[in-house]
């Protein structure tokens, strides 16, 4: 396949492009990810065993990329060579939508002047940075690498940069943090030049430093009615500066949804590309690459260990409703029901009418069932009540 930047018509099939880049300069103490401290010299070899795997999966998914994403790990401690051979791959084994929205993960402290000409010269238009926190007490408790001001200089300099589409990712609930804090954190991200805001609340990780810290004591949980606080007014500040609440975690000014994690609520195919990237034909089949680099790397024909699952039904139903849940627009059970039949469509409805009766999801005015907001705090409750698999 050739790489083309030709318009694309509405009815060209298209597919997300990730790629995991593997590589941390140091290891979080709250993170799953898989990803490893090891130095540059392995970056090389991953590169060749990504352009090797391109090459093998370029004909897997039919289409154009709309959105191609660098995530990881950290994506900004690549090498300058090392990202220009494979933006070189990308364009080579796929054809690239005019209008792709092409992200990379940054952390504040690899943003410098270099790595920002470096993104306008590879067209990357969109920078995700993992802030997590305004706070460098709780940044050093998190083990994170940048403070405070890194990661507002961080900001500054992309958006000098022309990098107009810029996300940041926070933490909440993080031991010690006050309701006062995180209103800081809140208003002094809100008050950055953002598009996009995903916050989380800190989640204890199994095999992660901060489990074996909960696990003797050495960290206190956050108290629910905090952490409700926390999430009422991260909503109310984020509405109040322009932001919409279109997914559980992710807030977004007017038209910059996150285009490539949207795609994974919508359903949409993705090809997965590197140590642990998963991939998903848009049907029911999935695939998970070995989460191990050296395996990885010793596949130097691109034939990349991996393991597939083809999803049932119910698994597909219930992914249906768990995705369309977590977004804004809700479930569209006419939708449903003409893809699994009415009778499960009105299961879904028997289902959920307990929890409608306590103003958990509501009918919106389009016939569309969505999450209010005291629903969104007890999402995993009516999600669990709605599954079949
Ligand atoms: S930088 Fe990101 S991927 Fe790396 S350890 Fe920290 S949270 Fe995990």
């Amino acid at each position: 396949m050739s790489a083309s930047s030709s318009a694309v018509s509405s009815s060209t099939p298209v597919f997300g492009l990730y790629v995991h880049v593997p590589f941390c300069r140091t290891r979080c103490v709250y993170c799953a990810f898989y990803s490893t401290t090891c130095g540059t010299e392995l970056q090389q070899k991953y590169v060749e065993a990504v352009r090797l795997e391109m090459a093998r999966r370029q004909d897997e998914l039919p289409g154009v990329a709309q959105t191609v994403y660098l995530g990881g790990g950290t994506p900004s401690v690549l090498e300058a060579s090392a990202l220009e051979q494979l933006f070189a791959s990308f364009h080579r084994h796929f054809s690239l939508s005019p209008d792709a929205e092409i992200t990379i993960e940054a952390n504040p402290d690899d943003v410098d002047a270099a790595f920002c000409r470096r993104l306008n010269a590879l067209g990357v238009n969109r920078v995700s940075l993992g802030v997590q926190s305004l706070n460098n007490a709780r940044l050093r408790f998190l083990r994170r690498r940048h403070d405070a001001a890194g990661a507002v200089e961080a900001v500054g300099l992309l958006k000098e940069y022309g990098i107009d589409n810029i996300s940041i990712d926070l933490i909440f609930g993080l031991p010690g943090q006050s309701l006062e804090e995180w209103q800081h954190d809140v208003h002094t991200a809100l008050s950055l030049p953002v598009t996009h805001l995903s916050a989380y609340s800190l989640m204890v990780e199994e095999g992660t430093p901060l489990q074996r810290m909960v696990e003797l004591g050495e960290v206190a949980d956050t108290d629910e009615a905090v952490y409700e606080a926390m999430m009422t007014h991260l909503a109310d500040a984020a509405e109040m500066a322009g932001f919409e609440h279109y997914e559980i975690s992710n807030y977004a000014r007017q038209g910059f949804r996150s285009r490539h994690n949207s795609s994974y609520w919508q359903g949409t195919p993705y090809l997965g590309l590197g140590p642990a990237a998963h991939s998903y034909d848009g049907l029911n089949l999935r695939r998970a690459n070995t989460a191990d680099l050296h395996a990885y790397l010793a596949a130097t024909d691109g034939g990349v260990p991996h393991t597939t699952e083809r999803l049932t039904e119910a698994e597909l139903q219930d992914e249906m409703v768990m995705t369309a849940l977590r977004c804004r627009e809700g479930i569209d059970l006419g939708r449903l029901g003409e893809r699994f039949g009415s009778d499960a469509a009105n299961e879904i409805r028997r289902l959920a009418q307990p929890h409608i009766d306590c103003g958990l999801p509501t009918w919106r005015l389009d016939g569309r069932l969505a999450l209010t907001r005291r629903g969104i705090m007890l999402s995993d409750r009516v999600m669990a009540d709605l599954m079949i698999g």
